[in-house]
């Protein structure tokens, strides 16, 4: 089993709540969200950050990340949207496999990356549902 928890997430061994999967990009909520809707677009094979990875994943991870975020709009309707990716532990980094966040915002809402609790589970899955169909409906 894979040390990485995004790795086990792609693998199906720990549960995400799921918004969209292709060959190469999962995206899933952010478990301890800073913003309602809070959004994790990773590529499926791993890398740690940035620096390693390829140029077919990143143009596939962002690609991704600009339809997910008119999904967000649509579904959440946030005054804006933040897109964070950090590299290294300096940096903020956290989980060592890459990934973009993107985090819904409404004025005056803080501006942070990382939330500290886990978000309510009911709450998650309804704001995948919501995205999820806001995606299919663009199709
Ligand atoms: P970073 O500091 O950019 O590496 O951010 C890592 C993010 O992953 C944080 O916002 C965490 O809340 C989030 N996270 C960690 N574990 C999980 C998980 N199992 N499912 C969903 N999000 C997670
Ligand atoms: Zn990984």
């Amino acid at each position: 089993m894979s040390a990485c928890i995004f790795c086990r997430i792609v693998a199906g061994e720990a549960p995400c709540h799921g918004v969209y999967e292709d060959e190469t990009v999962l995206a899933f909520m952010d478990i301890a969200p800073v913003g309602d809707g809070h959004l994790l677009v990773i590529p499926k094979r791993h890398y740690e950050n940035l620096l390693e990875a390829d140029e077919a994943s990143m143009l596939a991870v962002m690609a991704v990340s600009r339809r997910l975020a008119h999904a967000l709009k649509r579904a959440l309707t946030p005054d804006g949207i933040g897109v964070h990716q950090l590299n290294g532990a300096a940096a903020g980094q956290t989980v060592f496999h890459y990934h973009m966040h993107l985090i819904p915002r409404k004025h005056g809402d803080p501006i942070a990356v990382h939330g500290r609790t886990a978000g309510d589970p009911a709450r998650l899955a309804e704001n995948a549902r919501r995205i999820t169909a806001a995606l299919r409906a663009a199709d």
